[in-house]
This record gives structure tokens, sequence and C-alpha cells, in this order.
């Protein structure tokens, strides 16, 4: 009989965007026993999770629930409840995540207009809004933190101008959630997606979103009866394209979640509880506290990476805090640094996509792993890799750096 060796997976420092390192507790949550879905202390722990995220996402919105599945499950539930086919969505891309809500969108239907900025940097939010009042869009649908180039779209003044033209606004914000500023009601967000493992450093496996009436409206007039379980006078009108999809169709999703309790999937019991856990952690440490921790060690990690000698990648004044990006240096094979880096010290961080590939490496400070002993670790270890592959550093220079800008303030 064949056999297979125990589960072993090794203690990594894992210093990339995700999925990032889990606090003990989230794990420990993990393990605590199965409860049925429609048991009164799970219903519980649900309603919970729900307030919870209110708070994450710093919204009003009725409806804060996750989606079952990695981050994308919630990007697609809410695009796919929202978009109808022949709407108009207006994707602008400044990385890679913007590619991947065009696809999205034209998987469900949608007629596509894309506006695009050069890697490295984002868009001037005036930019947008012009092109929102040019085009009409139905949805315009944006990434937030986008990680494969590490920058973050500032979004004030695009919700005014969406709600102006009766488009519903959607954010990717699942690089920043919990790492950084993402201020539904007071940005007029009409739907946003977060991840679960960035920065709330809990394991992949759910999407939270939240969205408003605005977008609730057009979930409920595409409303499908399903035979037998529904109320047919609750269904939508006969114009309009019903949701396409069974599993991430919201208003199936906002009635399993409501106290209505109308049975769709089988909530992921283990993954709600890690949630709920990880959660916890945010509001106990405090959104504000949570956010200037991420910029601390972000500060720290890049005193250390130029102290270095090495250059960062992007415009500085969109840096996304959770993700720093350094230029490979010429002569220097990014994988192979990389590959040391796993092998001889236990840390990973990430290269990237497309036009970036091969030319960046980029490092995570996201949640639990966000803290000064892996910031300190991932400049030693980087110097000392680098020396081995005969690449001229300031040797000695990146901790020490790292070490005065944390010299600075106590914590
Ligand atoms: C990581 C990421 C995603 C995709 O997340 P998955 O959990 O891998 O599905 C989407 N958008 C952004 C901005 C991300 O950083």
């Amino acid at each position: 009989m064949k056999r297979y060796r125990d589960l072993a997976p090794s203690l990594r420092t894992i210093m990339t965007p995700g999925p990032v390192e889990v606090d003990p507790r989230v794990l420990r949550a993990m393990s605590f026993p199965i409860l049925g879905q429609f048991d009164p202390e799970f219903t519980d722990i649900m309603n919970e999770t729900m307030d919870m995220l209110k708070e994450l996402f710093q919204t009003n919105n009725r409806w804060a629930f996750p989606i079952d599945g990695t981050s994308r499950s919630g990007i697609e539930a809410v695009l796919t409840s929202l978009i109808e086919p022949g709407d108009r969505v207006l994707v602008p891309i400044f990385g890679r995540f913007g590619h991947l809500l065009v696809e999205i969108s034209e998987r469900c239907g949608a007629e596509v207009i894309t506006m695009e900025q050069e890697w490295g940097t984002v868009f001037e939010p005036e930019a947008i809004v012009e092109r929102i009042r040019e085009t009409q869009p139905n949805l315009v649908a944006i990434v937030h933190g986008e990680t494969s180039t590490g920058r973050i779209q500032p979004l004030a003044g695009i919700g005014k101008a969406c709600r102006e033209l009766d488009a519903l606004l959607v954010v990717d914000a699942v690089a920043t959630i919990g790492g950084t500023e993402v201020r539904t009601d007071e940005w007029m967000l009409d739907a946003v997606i977060g991840g679960t493992q960035k920065c709330l450093s809990v394991p992949a496996g759910m999407a939270p979103i939240t969205y408003n009436e605005r977008a609730e409206a057009k979930v409920l007039k595409r409303k499908r009866i399903e035979r037998g379980l529904r109320d047919p006078a609750a269904a939508g009108t006969a114009e309009v394209a019903a949701i396409r999809s069974n599993y991430f169709d919201l208003s199936q999703l906002q009635d399993y979640w409501s106290s209505a309790r109308l049975n769709h999937h089988t909530e992921a019991t283990s993954m709600l509880y890690a949630l709920r856990e990880g959660l916890r952690l945010v509001l106990e440490e405090g959104l504000t506290e949570r956010f200037d921790r991420h910029l601390y060690h972000e500060q720290a990690l890049v005193a250390g990476i130029e102290a270095m000698g090495l250059r960062l990648f992007g415009e500085a004044s969109c840096k996304l805090p959770v993700v720093t990006c350094i230029l490979i240096p010429d002569g220097v094979d990014g994988e192979s640094v990389r590959g040391m880096l796993l092998q001889e010290f236990g840390i990973e961080i990430a290269s990237s996509f497309g036009p970036l590939k091969g030319k960046i490496w980029r490092v995570g400070t996201m949640g639990f792993s966000c803290n000064k002993k892996n910031v300190l670790l991932t400049l030693g270890a980087l110097e000392a890799v680098l020396i081995r592959h005969s690449f001229q550093v300031n040797a000695g220079k990146a901790v020490q750096a790292a070490l005065d800008m944390y010299g600075r303030d106590v914590r």
C-alpha cells in the first residue's frame, strides 16, 4: 500500500502580499468543534461576525457578510449580482487585479470600458470622474490597493460622481482591508470586497463583502424564485435578467445571512470561526492603531531597503503601505535570491506579474506578519543573500537603519 508521510508544514516567515502568517488564536479557533448551521450558537456567531465586519468596513450598511471562497469569490459574487448582461462597466486599470475585474465583468456579459495607467502609478481621481461623466457607465469597478504594483488608488470624489450619474461603485479592497483606511460610507462606496489572507491574517477561504441599499436594490430587482423554497411574491420582475449564478447570488445569500435564514449553502464552519477570531483581534487592536502599526513597520522596512543600496519601484506618493516593491538590481537573478531566502532562512517574499515579472520583488507587511522581528529578519537575510549573489550592498547598514527607525518611538 502506498504510504504518505505526516503533514508537517515548515514554520515560515511569510513576507508576501498574501497569504500571510496567522495568529495562533485564529488557528486555535479553527480547531473548535463543529456546530450545525442552524444551531442558535452558530447563528449567533454568524450575527456577531456581521457586526464586526460592519466595524471593519466602517459602514452602517445592513449587509456585511463573508462569501465562502477566496477573495475573488467575493469579487465574483458582487459583480455577478450587480452586472446585468449589456450593462456598461468602467474599469480603471493600474495593475494585474484591474484586469481581473475586467475579466469577471466580461463574463457577466458587460460592455466593458477600460482606462489604463502605467504600472507603478495610479489615477488622478478627477481623471476617473471625467471618464465616468463621458461614458455614463452602470457600474464602476476599481482596485483600491493593487498588490501587483504596490500602489494605492485614492478614491475620494469617485463615489460622489457615481451617485450623481446613478452608477454603482464597486471596490476591490482585498489587500487594504484591515491594513489601511477603507471608509465605505464616507467614500460613498456601494460595494466593497475584502480579503482574509492579507491584512486580516486569516487563512484564505473567505471573502468579506459589504454593500449598501443602492446595490441591494439592483440585487433585489434580479431576484429569482427558486422553486419550492421561495415565496413567489418576493420574486423580481420579468424584464430584468436573473442573476446567473446560484452560489454567488447575493439575493439568496442575504436571505441566508438574515434572520429569515433561508437555506442556501452550508456555511464554512471552521473558516467562520477563524474569521470571527481574526476580526476580534483587529477590533481589540483598534483600527487606527492597526493602520499605524502597518505604517510603522513599513517605514522601518523601507529605511532598511534603501540603506542597503536597493531602490524601490513605483511612484512614492501612491505607495501602498502594506506592500513594498523593490527593483531587482541589474545582473541579480531575482528568483535565485527568493529561492535562497526560503531555503536558508525560511523567509518568503514575492515576485510579480506581467510587465513586472523578473523586475521587482514584493515584500508584504501585512497583519500578523507585520512585526519588528519579521522586518529585521528579512532585512538581515536579504543582505546576506545579496552578498552571496555578488551584489555590492552597503553591508551592515540595513538592519541598523531599521533599528534607528524603531528607536524613534517605543512600541
Ligand atoms: C490577492 C488579491 C486578490 C485575489 O485574492 P484571492 O484570495 O487569491 O482570490 C484580488 N484583488 C487584490 C487586490 C488582491 O491583492
